[in-house]
């Protein structure tokens, strides 16, 4: 090989080696530049490429880590002093979990209000932490006194027994259970006197299995805080009349030995065909409420809960917590305090209430059907909601 050979193989020797280095400095250039820009997307910057690197590895592409998207812009500290109470059993967990899916999915993951959880028994750890993974809300999970649960002493099993008999054979669903009685009674009466649920003013109740059909774009509770409203619902139907045979009745006694309770401009045209003598059976549906727990915590509303208790009609009978709600709210607030709120798309099986308007559903963008919306089935009271406004 003569000179000028060994000089070309040299030269060549050289460029393929700087060629090889070069393309080496390059891709790994490239890849922490790509890196950094992915990562300080989702993390706000790094310094080296190798922290890059390794956040990269360990970390999901998209990092919706709850602390670090809850310290964005996106989460609005709570403003007013309000909580969702979910009464449910440890058997309703898979409903809950979908309950509050929906609810943190369509509203509370920008404003993070917190959840008490009420039981008659010890909730079961598997329960908390599959309600605990869906948020960083506050959870609180709490056991009801057994003293505001189960059928006072001073109730006449015999009495109740022939009166859960009676609805039985007339087929009223629920007829025969002292459960579901117990469970209307401290809806009623109890639930808002729960030391977890104590010290919050405003509550959002939230029933397993229900659904939320629409982005719920404002908060209902500083609304409501804003507009001096106390009740707000978004279905109306008539009650079971079988099961409720003596609480027009009983009402009326009250409202006559009280009569300082009752408001100015109430909704008694919402409840009474007749200016009061008898009960058309429309209540709100109680498994929807948005409410004031200053109201159910005030002397009139005590007072007319315990005058109710004691005339046994939650176990003699099967008074719901919804038709005693309602005939409160209609009875001892001007009815502009009470709110309907179309915005909010709510399925309860087997009724769904899906904004009427066009532009509210759109926006929301709902995945409710408009036609099929239960405001005006003929076993809705809305019609006679709309002829007091
Ligand atoms: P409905 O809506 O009138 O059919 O009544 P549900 O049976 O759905 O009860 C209303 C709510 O109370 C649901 O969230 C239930 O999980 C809850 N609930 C009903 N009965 C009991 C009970 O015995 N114990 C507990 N802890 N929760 C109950």
């Amino acid at each position: 090989m003569n000179l000028t050979m060994r000089y070309i193989l040299i030269v060549l020797g050289v460029i393929i080696t700087l060629h090889y280095i070069l393309t080496l400095t390059h891709s790994s250039y490239s890849e922490a530049t790509s890196l950094s820009s992915l990562t300080s997307h989702f993390r706000g910057g790094s310094s080296s490429a190798d922290e890059d690197k390794s956040a990269y590895d360990t970390r999901p592409l998209l990092n919706l880590d709850p602390d670090v998207y809850n310290n964005g812009t996106l989460v609005h500290d709570p403003r007013a002093n309000a909580t969702f109470v979910v009464l449910a059993r440890n058997t309703d967990v898979d409903g809950m979990v979908r309950s509050v899916r929906e609810m943190e999915d369509r509203f509370n993951r920008h404003w993070r209000y917190p959840y008490v959880f009420l039981n008659d028994v010890e909730w079961e750890e598997e329960v908390k932490e599959r309600l605990r993974v869906l948020t960083t809300a506050k959870m609180e999970f709490g056991v009801i006194p057994k003293s505001d649960w189960v059928q006072p002493d001073w109730i006449d099993e015999e009495k109740a027994t022939t009166g859960r008999n009676k609805l039985v054979e007339e087929g009223v669903i629920y007829g025969g259970s002292v459960s579901y009685r117990n469970m209307c009674r401290f809806n009623s009466g109890f639930f808002f006197r729960h030391p977890l649920v104590q010290k919050y003013r405003w509550y959002w109740r939230l029933d397993s299995d229900v659904h939320f059909h629409c982005d719920i774009n404002f908060d209902p509770f500083l609304y409501m805080e804003e507009k001096e409203k106390v009740y707000a619902f978004t279905i109306t139907m008539y009650e079971f009349e079988k099961t409720i045979p003596t609480l027009w009745e009983e009402t009326m006694k009250f409202a006559k030995l009280h009569p300082e309770y009752i408001a100015e401009d109430n909704a008694m045209g919402f409840v009474s065909e007749n200016g009061g003598s008898t009960y058309n059976l429309c209540h709100f549906w109680s498994n929807f409420e948005i409410a004031d727990m200053d109201f159910w915590r005030s002397e009139a509303y005590m007072d007319y809960f315990d005058y109710l208790d004691k005339k046994g009609g939650f176990y003699y009978e099967r008074w719901g917590d919804a038709p005693v709600h309602s005939l409160a709210a209609a009875l001892f607030l001007p009815k502009w305090k009470i709110q309907f709120f179309d915005e909010i798309g709510y399925e309860h099986n087997p009724y769904t209430h899906c904004p009427q308007k066009e532009e509210t559903w759109r926006k929301g963008r709902c995945s409710c059907s408009r036609q099929r919306s239960f405001d005006y089935d003929g076993y809705s009271c809305m019609s006679k909601w709309d002829r007091i406004q």
